[in-house]
């Protein structure tokens, strides 16, 4: 099943299904991360939900079971290359990689962000995604099939205000450029590589903006669409671009941000 595209046949709804199929969503215990695991294995496919925070993926992972659903949790710190790859080893048959694991640090201005504030970042941000491309993409391109979804941001392209926040910024504006990198090298042998670019998002990482009026105003009315996202609605962006339905895309960073950088 992993290897198989769907054809000219395919009934277009079957080309979103995933029956078969392994899925491995970093960061995977809450956010974005949680509803996309939900999303894939309801187009059928089996999931590993991974974590740095172990107990808070088991948790996770059970929910899901108790809904029906096949999720198995593992504690995996993407800033570890060597934990990355023991898990690659240990789950082989992973068919699509969902880098969704990232951290924020805004409100600190370039001039004052010290050493860490940069570094800690960069590190889940760029260096995390890669090491997990590197492990799980080599282990798709000795079977000739797989696609991952990378999880970027429209502070790769646009720059948020008014917090600060460059080194978050940098780091999502990388990770749309390696994802086209990945694509271009491993398209002839099989493996697609994609990324979402979400707008503002409600989940922890910017729960602080309740608190905060004038940065409610910007946010929400920097926004065509006069609001901000759901995790749901990410989570639907990245069941296309895993799935069959998606099967001419390759290098792709798809904006779902309602209308935020049309201004
Ligand atoms: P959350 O903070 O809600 O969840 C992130 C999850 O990733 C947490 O479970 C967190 O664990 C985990 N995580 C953090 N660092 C690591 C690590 N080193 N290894 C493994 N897991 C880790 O974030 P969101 O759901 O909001 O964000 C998910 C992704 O979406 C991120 O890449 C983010 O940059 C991106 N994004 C989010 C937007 C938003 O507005 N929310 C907008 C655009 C992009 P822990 O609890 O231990 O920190």
């Amino acid at each position: 099943m992993s290897a198989s595209i769907s054809s000219a046949e395919t009934p277009f709804l079957d080309r979103f299904r995933l029956t078969g199929r392994t899925a491995l969503v970093t960061g995977g215990a809450r956010g974005i991360g949680l509803v996309t695991c939900e999303a894939l294995t309801q187009a059928g496919a089996g999931i590993i939900l991974a974590d740095r925070d172990g107990e808070a993926a088991k948790s996770a992972a059970g929910g899901l079971r108790e809904k029906g659903y096949d999720v198995t949790a593992e504690t995996l710190d993407v800033t570890d290359p060597a934990a990355v790859e023991a898990l690659a080893d240990k789950h082989a048959n992973v068919d699509i990689l969902v880098n969704n694991a990232g951290i924020a640090r805004s409100n600190i201005p370039a001039e004052r962000m010290s050493d860490d504030e940069w570094s800690s970042v960069v590190d889940v941000n760029l260096n995390g995604l890669f090491w997990c491309c590197r492990a799980f993409g080599k282990r798709m391109l000795e079977r000739g099939a797989g696609t991952i979804v990378n999880v970027g941001s429209m502070s790769g392209i646009i720059v948020n205000r008014p917090q600060e926040q460059a080194q978050y910024n940098a780091s999502k504006a990388a990770v749309h450029q390696l994802t086209k990198s990945l694509a271009a090298e491993w398209a002839p042998r099989g493996v697609r590589v994609n990324a979402v670019a979400p707008t503002y998002i409600e989940t922890e990482m910017t729960a602080y903006v309740y608190e905060d009026e004038n940065l409610m105003r910007h946010w929400i009315g920097g926004t065509p669409q006069g609001r901000m996202g759901r995790p749901d609605e990410i989570a639907a962006v990245i069941l296309f671009l895993a799935s069959d339905a998606a099967s001419l895309m390759t290098g792709s960073i798809v904006l779902a941000d309602g209308g935020y950088t049309c201004w």
